[in-house]
């Protein structure tokens, strides 16, 4: 089969993406764009400040590493937690794989029970499987029809020997928000350990892990306009951990590895902005979902999954009545970049696990879409996007 990508020689300039066919982007909760003052930030990180920060010996790495020393301060400001309690990782996934199974081998001698959601991403759900294959005994919570977990529920899942709680901030498809601090009052009463995958929030609100009762909280740069391929784990003062990837004995032993540092760089400078322009993006874009979530309830057939309240401002998810969805998504992928289930998942065939748990049915799930908004996204898109649903569900339906 001839290859599809395109050859890129040595002395050729590198090709860059296809000339944007005009695709309205509402896929920011997939990813974000960089945002150009990050790439700027980068820059000479790559080139000329390009030393190890691990090599001590010579000027140039102690000069990478006194800018890590910087941007590991300014990340750890915009969370207000201590430097130390920052674990450079290389984003959500390999954060959540440490905080979950690192804390269960570190408490191996006090009891083999986590406790987890239905609705988490894979990178949550799958490593406490692994675990359950290695004798850990998994209770998965279900959600109710409005995707928030139920307390009463969760205390009477906890045993003597619960060692970690796991539960998402804020849903990757459905744009759930979790009551974090209620949950961490629950496990701190019983000394069990509460990891957060806040891969959607953080970037989004303010927001301070410790003051909530977090012990361990994951987060991905490329989710808040930062660059691809880097995150951290942070690690409440006097959570232990057992390293899962072992080396030359970076970040503090619990992460090995050569520190990427134009990434570090960029994953700092990207919290920094993406707060700066938080509260207003919300406003803003809660108005813009408000109108989208308006305009296709005015065509009629469609239902709103998850809570109505308790979600992120730039979240919509619906699903439409009526319709084929394999159908629905090839009519909408002509004008609209937007998700079905979660694009996180390689496959794509099975409907989302995250709209099941909220009791839709597997044809309710494949006819559901994920409207993402982002800093990019303007009335002008919404109204464009309104009226292309419009056209494409008299076709289908
Ligand atoms: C994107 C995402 C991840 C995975 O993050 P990566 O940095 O891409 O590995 C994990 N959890 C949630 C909730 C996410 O949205």
């Amino acid at each position: 089969m001839p290859s599809k990508c395109r050859q890129h020689g040595i002395n050729r300039a590198p090709v860059g993406p296809p000339v944007a066919a005009a695709s309205i982007y509402l896929d920011h909760q997939a990813t974000t764009p960089c945002d150009p003052e990050v790439v700027a930030a980068m820059a000479p990180w790559w080139s000329d400040g390009f030393a190890n920060p691990s090599s001590r010996l010579h000027r140039p790495g102690l000069e990478a590493a006194a800018q890590l020393g910087c941007s590991r301060e300014q990340l750890a400001a915009a969370l207000a937690v201590p430097p130390e309690a920052v674990v450079l990782t290389s984003g959500a996934t390999e954060a959540n794989n440490l905080a979950i199974k690192g804390l269960c081998e570190a408490r191996l001698g006090r009891g083999r029970h986590i406790v987890t959601v239905a609705t988490e991403h894979r990178a949550v759900l799958d490593p406490c499987r692994y675990l359950e294959r290695l004798g850990f005994a998994l209770t998965v919570l279900p959600v109710a029809s409005d995707g928030l977990l139920d307390l009463a529920q969760l205390e009477m899942a906890l045993r003597v020997d619960t060692v970690l709680v796991s539960v998402m901030a804020a849903n990757n498809e459905i744009g759930v928000l979790q009551p974090l601090e209620a949950i961490a009052a629950i496990c701190r009463a019983r000394g069990i350990a509460f990891h957060v995958d806040g891969a959607q929030l953080v970037g989004h609100r303010r927001f301070e892990p410790l003051e909530l009762g977090i012990d361990l909280l994951s987060l991905s740069s490329h989710k808040f306009y930062g660059p691809k391929g880097v995150g951290a784990l942070v690690v409440a003062p006097g959570v232990e951990l057992m390293p899962q990837l072992h080396g030359g004995g970076q970040e503090g032993g619990l992460r090995s590895g050569s520190t990427p540092l134009p990434l570090v760089v960029g994953l700092a400078e990207a919290l920094s902005r993406a707060l700066a322009d938080a509260p207003e993006r919300a406003q803003r874009l809660g108005q813009l979902r408000d109108q989208l979530w308006q305009g296709l309830q005015s065509l009629g057939g469609v239902k709103l999954n998850g809570s109505a309240n308790q979600r992120l401002a730039h979240n919509l998810n619906v699903s439409f009545e009526g319709v084929d969805g394999a159908r629905l998504h090839s009519a909408l992928r002509r004008r609209l970049a937007v998700s079905g289930g979660s694009a996180c998942s390689s496959d794509s065939a099975e409907p989302s696990h995250v709209l099941l748990a909220l009791g839709r049915s597997r044809q309710e799930a494949a006819a559901s879409v994920r409207f993402g908004l982002g800093r990019s996204t303007t009335v002008e898109q919404i109204d464009h996007t309104l009226e292309w649903i419009h056209q494409q569900l008299q076709v289908l339906r």
